[in-house]
């Protein structure tokens, strides 16, 4: 490979990471999923939010109440329900 292509390869994958990093800390920060099953809501252990799997805006995990699969999307801490 090309040093200019392995700088611009390793350029791009930092800046996934920071971009990810920013992210999960917004999210923790300000986040939390609610489950569309039960309403329960939760924040899960990051290495449970990076190994999961994404899907479009959201997550699909394990609700930690009803243990059902779900959908979740991050929903701000201020929303009164
Ligand atoms: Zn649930």
């Amino acid at each position: 490979m090309e040093p200019v292509i392995t700088i611009l390869v390793s350029a791009a994958v930092l800046l996934v990471i920071l971009w990810a990093a920013c992210r999960y800390r917004k999210f923790y920060k300000s986040e939390h999923f609610v489950c569309p099953n039960c309403g329960h809501c939760w924040k899960p252990p990051v290495r449970k939010l990076v190994f999961s799997v994404n899907a479009v805006e959201g997550k699909i995990l394990r609700c930690p109440q009803c243990s059902e699969k779900v959908y979740v999307e991050p929903v701000p801490d201020k929303t009164a329900k």
